[in-house]
């Protein structure tokens, strides 16, 4: 038996979701484990082109168990309309193949409200939040002010709980941000529409991978966003409201005594950001452009522009160490093919002296990129299957990388599609 965390060891969408769809087909359970529907995994299988947001990436394969464990952020309304979508192109949803964990709080429709009443109030200072209630939705829980998923099978009690809740959000909706406020009737109308549709799927699944893991099943976790973005460990206050990092994995998806044996950290040939925040490596103009375009770094989920640059050692030896990666998979070296030369930002410079340590939080926007060139490939790599296959300025690449973050790279992708991936 064997449990594995993949995680991202950057700011995200470093393709943790083609990470995920390959590797599932050795394991049977995929576990979410933090986060909510505010960013989007990218499967591309015999079914069609997917952005997931909240569901696990193992949902397209057959016999696979798919779990949203109690550290997710569980928006009822967004959950079924993704649910409905991926049916849509005839994948099987049902009560045996997706299992909420019933100690899965849920997204009150006011925390996307919420979320946009703090972002408009901080204007120009605002955090770059996708606005799905993430982070007022997790201030909540840790107030336990909010319900579990569960609650759903107590509809007395519940409704109970609801009108307290209500009475108390109210408040700070009309009184903080002079926004209108809910009704019970507005509340029922979701309980109707939405949340009672999750019911079928909830059920305890600390038991359920519990008995999983006795019964010597592989399980892995699947960790949203990267590690840079943890709300302990990232670019304060330009993280996501939870755990990113594996460490975090046994909690979040309800088996707190389940052991993790491997871990691997998801990195982009080069380098991307969403949102907000310091970004040190960061390019911009024609530069930037081209390798936006050659990347297609667009947000799965908002169709943002990402901000792009090199690969940064710096941050990603640090993000190696955060997850404690035990091999990294390295995606889309293809993108690159096209640079004569490929940039690699190795030191900052921070108050005039060269450094290789990530910056506490405070003193990241001061650091700036070191660059260096390594030489590149000048062709099209992306039928290339084995090591052997790849011209040697690519792999001089691969290696310089896993030399300067200090762990194995054991997955280099070229493209995409599932089989487009070099394991070495
Ligand atoms: P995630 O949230 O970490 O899964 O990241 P994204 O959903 O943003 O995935 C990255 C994007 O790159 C998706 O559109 C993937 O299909 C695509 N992708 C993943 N690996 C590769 C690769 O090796 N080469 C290319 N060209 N595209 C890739």
């Amino acid at each position: 038996m064997s449990n594995c965390a993949i995680v991202g060891i950057n700011w995200g969408d470093e393709g943790k979701g083609r990470m995920v769809d390959l590797l599932t087909s050795g394991y049977d359970a995929v576990v979410r484990y933090q986060g909510g529907g505010n960013a989007g995994h990218t499967v591309i299988n015999e079914s069609g082109k997917f952005a997931l947001h909240l569901l696990p990436s193992g949902i397209f394969r057959r016999g696979v168990v798919n779990v949203l464990g109690n550290g997710v952020a569980l928006d009822p309304e967004n959950l079924m309309a993704e649910i409905d979508s991926v049916r849509e192109k005839g994948v099987v949803i049902d009560e045996n193949n997706l299992k909420i964990s019933d100690r899965a709080s849920l997204l009150l429709p006011w925390h996307r409200d919420l979320d946009a009443l703090e972002e408009a109030r901080l204007a120009d200072k605002k955090y770059g939040s996708t606005r799905q209630g993430i982070a007022p939705f997790y201030s909540d829980k840790y107030q336990k002010k909010t319900v579990l998923a569960g609650e759903l099978f107590y509809p007395e009690k519940l409704r109970e709980h609801l009108a307290e809740l209500l009475e108390w959000k109210n408040l700070t909706l009309t009184r903080v941000y002079g926004a209108e406020p809910y009704t019970m009737e507005m509340l029922e109308k979701w309980l109707k529409d939405h949340a009672e549709r999750i019911k079928p799927f909830i059920t305890d699944t600390g038991k359920l991978l519990r008995s999983m893991r006795d019964e010597e099943k592989n399980i892995l976790f699947e960790a949203q966003l990267g590690s840079l973005r943890d709300l302990d460990f990232g670019i304060v206050p330009y993280t996501t409201s939870s755990n990113t990092t594996a460490a975090y994995a046994p909690i979040g998806s309800g088996c707190p005594d389940i052991r993790i044996d491997e871990v691997v950290g998801v990195v982009k040939a080069y380098s991307t950001c969403v949102g907000e925040g310091p970004f040190t490596c960061e390019w911009f103009g024609e530069e930037a452009s081209r390798l936006r375009e050659a990347g297609g770094e667009y947000g799965a989920k908002t169709g943002r522009p990402r901000r792009v640059g090199p690969i940064d050692i710096v941050a990603t030896r640090y993000g190696v160490k955060v997850q404690a990666a035990t091999c990294i998979a390295l995606t889309k070296l293809d993108v690159l093919s096209y640079m004569d030369r490929i940039p690699v930002c190795t030191h900052y410079m921070l108050n005039g002296e060269l450094t290789d340590e990530f910056p506490f939080p405070a003193a990241l926007p001061d650091a700036e990129p070191v660059t260096e060139y390594l030489p590149g490939w000048g062709c099209d790599i992306s039928a290339c299957r084995s090591w052997d296959e790849l011209p040697e300025a690519a792999r001089n690449y691969v290696l310089f990388i896993e030399e300067n973050i200090g762990c194995h790279i054991g997955y280099v992708s070229v493209g995409p599609e599932r089989d487009s991936i070099i394991i070495r």
